[in-house]
């Protein structure tokens, strides 16, 4: 059985124009550093390694498919991150892209802060000896037992965002006898994705406190009423997959404006503003993210010449990367199943996994790239349309690229840049057994998530 679950548009169903796709120009056995995690190379016979280890060696000790992590690349990103924006900003890695205990660790180690958005990350977090002060708690529904447990813990910041959760997080801090450093979250009215920024004109989303028609000033005037809550900033998150920094310009000119506001009607400065994350990377070889270095450097420039103009002492800037640290460090290894030659449109090429270790492509129709890793070859690129083993026409790895017309059942292809948002938006879907995630630093590979198993889909099937 097989049924599309998006509605009859034209976004899967369009057949491609003739010649529209060319074969590409560069060798296809050639890795693009840009999507590749840092350790990933050729070794001499042609498979691919990473951390020095052979990905055929992986898939037989792993099996496939498997996500794996270069730790090291991990931990360098994180690094740059925190040296790009140095001692008076903080960096939050967004843990709602990829968390794990190992994961907190590495953050741990590397210096990071923790963005968690539900009980579950938290309690992840916390297990794996993240410092709470460290952790910042997100999200537009929280629980009162969420809230509840947060302020428990003593987690360094919550994220108010409604005027219901200013109400609620002051009288759970009351009750306890502490007073919870907090952050609001506004909308400007921008939503950037990829290259483009959108400014709205309202703010029809679930997130967050318009600026728009006061909504934020007001939020700020209740907020420093109430004894539970120590407002120390505004928080504004405006996309994801940003490549322009146009977006992030308006956001900060914005949230500045606010802060000058706050100053002139409550004599306050408020000592922190938090820019969100959303920052872009390499899916492919077409696209072209900033450094942090560089992205630093622009917020950390806008925030200062608003700050001048209004008059206002700088505050400390937080950023929230969650893609742009761990989305470039893993890629997802598959085998090859059916591959099924489609004359004058293209060949679909089955792999062991789909949908559920990537709902990225069906969901948001996001590009991806992919490379035969087990071998080279030198015959001639088809083009290839990679897709999963679910019961699901939108079931698409990687809607469109090129792999070797030599390819055959059992070769090994990867999918990079799978760090972000694949294992943590994986599902059981058709009872799929959610594949591990394996950390592999200096020729050695440990498994830090492991693989489901038939037992663990049954344990929860209580009959
Ligand atoms: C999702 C999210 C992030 C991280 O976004 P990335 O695109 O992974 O960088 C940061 N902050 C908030 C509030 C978010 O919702």
């Amino acid at each position: 059985m097989s049924r599309s679950a998006h509605p009859a548009g034209p976004r899967h169903a369009d057949v491609l124009p003739e010649g529209h796709y060319s074969a590409p120009a560069t060798d296809l056995n050639e890795l693009d550093p840009k999507v590749w995690s840092r350790t990933v190379a050729r070794d001499a016979d042609g498979a691919l390694t990473v951390g020095g280890i052979e990905v055929a060696r992986l898939a037989e000790e792993f099996g496939t498919p498997a996500y794996f992590i270069d730790e090291s690349d991990f931990r360098a990103r994180c690094r740059a991150w925190s040296d790009a924006f140095g001692a008076d900003a903080d960096v939050f890695y967004a843990g709602k892209a990829f968390l794990s205990r190992a994961v907190v660790r590495w953050l741990r180690e590397e210096g990071l802060n923790l963005d968690v958005c539900s009980g579950g990350e938290l309690a992840t977090a916390l297990d794996a000896g993240m410092p709470a002060e460290n952790i910042a708690f997100h999200g537009n529904n929280k629980t009162v037992a969420e809230i509840e447990r947060a302020v428990d813990a003593g987690v360094g910041r919550i994220v108010l965002d409604s005027f219901q959760e200013i109400v609620r997080v002051s009288h759970i801090a009351q009750r306890r006898g502490v007073r919870q450093r907090v952050q609001i979250r506004v909308t400007v009215g921008v939503e950037a994705h990829t290259h483009e920024f959108i400014a709205t004109a309202h703010e029809d989303q679930k997130f967050g406190i318009a600026l728009a028609d006061g909504q934020a000033a007001e939020a700020v005037r209740r907020a420093l009423t109430l004894d539970g809550l120590e407002l120390i900033g505004i928080h504004s998150h405006i996309g994801s997959q940003i490549f322009d920094m146009a977006g992030f310009e308006v956001s900060a000119r914005r949230v500045v404006q606010l802060l000058a506001e706050i100053r002139d009607e409550h004599g306050v400065e408020l000592p922190e503003i938090d820019l969100g994350g959303g920052l872009g990377i390499a899916y492919t070889s077409e696209d072209d993210p900033s450094e942090p270095h560089e992205i630093a450097k622009a917020l950390s420039d806008i925030v200062t010449r608003e700050c001048e103009s209004a008059g206002l002492r700088t505050p400390r800037i937080s950023v929230e990367p969650g893609r742009a640290i761990v989305g470039p460090t893993a890629f997802t290894l598959y085998e090859v199943g059916t591959i099924k030659p489609l004359e004058g449109l293209r060949t679909y090429v089955s792999v062991d996994g789909g949908m559920s270790d990537n709902i990225r492509t069906a969901l948001y129709d996001a590009e991806y790239s992919v490379a035969l890793v087990s071998r080279t070859s030198e015959a001639e690129p088809m083009l290839v349309r990679v897709v999963g083993k679910h019961c699901e026409s939108g079931d698409i790895v990687v809607k469109d690229a090129f792999l070797p017309s030599d390819l055959a059942p059992g070769d090994l292809i990867a999918v990079p840049a799978t760090g972000a948002y694949c294992r943590s938006m994986a599902s059981n879907y058709n009872h799929a057994l959610r594949p591990p995630v394996v950390a592999v630093r200096d020729g050695q590979a440990r498994v830090i998530v492991r693989r489901e198993t038939e037992d663990d889909l049954l344990r929860l099937d209580v009959g």
